[in-house]
């Protein structure tokens, strides 16, 4: 067994796939036989500007990502994105409108009212963030800067089918889609920008892909720190500084794989396959249960208790030692959490699903 690798439900960073791990080995080496290896190489270089250009280009095919938008790789993680949205975008006299389906959210609220108004258009706080709204239930401000909302709550496993209700006077949707973004088909002109940082699925942590309007970047203040500008981004096709050059590569290694696996169409169908392995034992067995509203249920990150916290505890202690890794549950949300990102095989949550039911024959 020893150096087998493990079944890894690590909500992020998290599961890549193998193809794409073995590649990169190799590059560490040698990239594409030029004699250096990728974490050598100069970010001004021919070789290194073929790996950021071949990026953005799988960004654009595998998001299908409309011609005036601007696809930007950042860093900082998503959480940085909390404060240079709201820096950009946001004035001490204008409100922008955030939807709070989850921890996320209320982060990038947080950070989001040192810079100006914020209006809380619906937030899950109340029932412990186990649903999104239903869309009478949103009430928008009038005259909204943007609308910002969290895609996919990672923690809380709470995840929106589709776009929330259009804002008043066309204000743009903002959309952290960290943890879901490539996993279904988007139509991303519906977007004014949409941020994801990498470690979920699209490669390591610390990058962060960027696609946004370019009318919606132009507005940006100019008075902010060269880098807390979105246009020294675009301006400089992410080569103001000297980028995470490493990342980037692995980044456009694991597009390459999405769109040799059938692209976001393929993924859709395979996650929808995962999820309802797994909610549909969940929701027959007599020892789990799913914690989130079915129409609201996470595709990406499957929340779900045991009767009891020290039979959670045992469940998670036992799928480890057979080899069902980082099953426990965000330290906020308590209980269990399976993360099925795009890289995750269907036979990954077989082995789960398997061992919850030995479990449970063990336990009722
Ligand atoms: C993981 C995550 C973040 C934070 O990402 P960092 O890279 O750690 O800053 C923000 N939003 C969502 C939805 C996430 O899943």
């Amino acid at each position: 067994m020893a150096g087998m690798r493990k079944w890894n439900f690590s909500s992020g960073p998290a599961v890549l796939p193998e193809p794409v791990l073995r590649k990169a080995q190799a590059a560490i080496l040698d990239l594409d036989g030029s004699g250096i290896g990728i974490l050598e190489h100069s970010h001004r270089g021919p070789e290194f500007t073929a790996v950021v250009e071949r990026c953005e280009r799988l960004v654009r095919e595998v998001g299908r990502v409309p011609d005036d938008y601007l696809v930007m790789f950042l860093q900082g993680g998503a959480s940085a994105q909390f404060h240079m949205l709201p820096m950009n975008l946001l004035g001490a006299e204008t409100t922008a409108d955030y939807l709070v389906t989850g921890s996320w959210g209320q982060k990038a609220v947080g950070e989001a009212r040192r810079f100006g108004g914020v209006h809380v258009a619906w937030t899950g706080e109340a029932s412990g963030f186990d649903h999104v709204p239903d869309a009478g239930d949103v009430r928008y401000s009038d005259n909204p800067a943007y609308v910002h909302f969290t895609s996919n709550e990672t923690i809380h496993g709470v995840e929106w089918r589709g776009e929330p209700p259009p804002a008043p006077g066309g204000a743009p949707l903002i959309c952290d889609a960290s943890s879901d973004i490539f996993s279904r088909p988007v139509d991303f002109a519906k977007y004014g920008l949409v941020y994801a940082g990498a470690q979920k699925n699209l490669g390591p942590s610390g990058l962060v892909l960027v696609i946004a309007r370019r009318e919606v970047i132009e507005r940006g203040r100019r008075e902010l720190p060269t880098m807390l500008q979105y246009r020294t981004w675009a301006s400089d096709h992410s080569l103001y500084n000297t980028p995470p050059t490493f990342s980037i590569y692995v980044m456009a290694e694991v597009l390459a794989w999405m769109v040799a696996e059938g692209g976001t169409a393929a993924m859709a169908e395979r996650n929808a396959a995962k999820a309802a392995l797994l909610y549909d034992y969940l929701d027959a067995s007599r020892v789990f249960r799913a914690t989130v509203r079915a129409d609201s249920r996470s595709l990406m990150n499957v929340v779900f208790r045991a009767a009891t916290p020290a039979l959670e505890e045992r469940f998670v202690v036992e799928a480890e030692a057979r080899g069902l890794a980082n099953l426990k549950g965000h330290r906020t949300a308590g209980g269990m959490r399976a993360s099925l990102y795009n890289a995750m095989p269907l036979d990954g949550v077989r082995a789960l699903v398997a061992f919850m039911d030995e479990f449970e024959r063990a336990h009722v």
